[in-house]
């Protein structure tokens, strides 16, 4: 049975990973995955939203949810 999950769908249109750093798609900055605090986009980068932004913790977030679906 196949159960689309779009919030990895979601993550991946915005962030993609390179080795162990979390990459903004659109500016390209990036931020090592052990690093805890707020991610920073380049200057004037569309993605950029008032709120901060932890794309590693909403990765986790998306894989654990993963993991309690049985998706695994
Ligand atoms: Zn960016």
């Amino acid at each position: 049975m196949s159960v689309p999950y779009l919030p990895l769908e979601a993550w991946n249109k915005r962030w993609t990973l390179d080795g162990s750093e979390v990459r903004c798609l659109l500016c390209g900055s990036g931020q090592n995955l052990t690093q805890a605090g707020a991610f920073h986009h380049g200057f004037g980068c569309k993605a950029r939203t008032v709120e901060a932004q932890y794309p590693s913790r909403e990765l986790a977030t998306v894989l654990q949810e993963k993991i309690r679906l049985g998706l695994f």
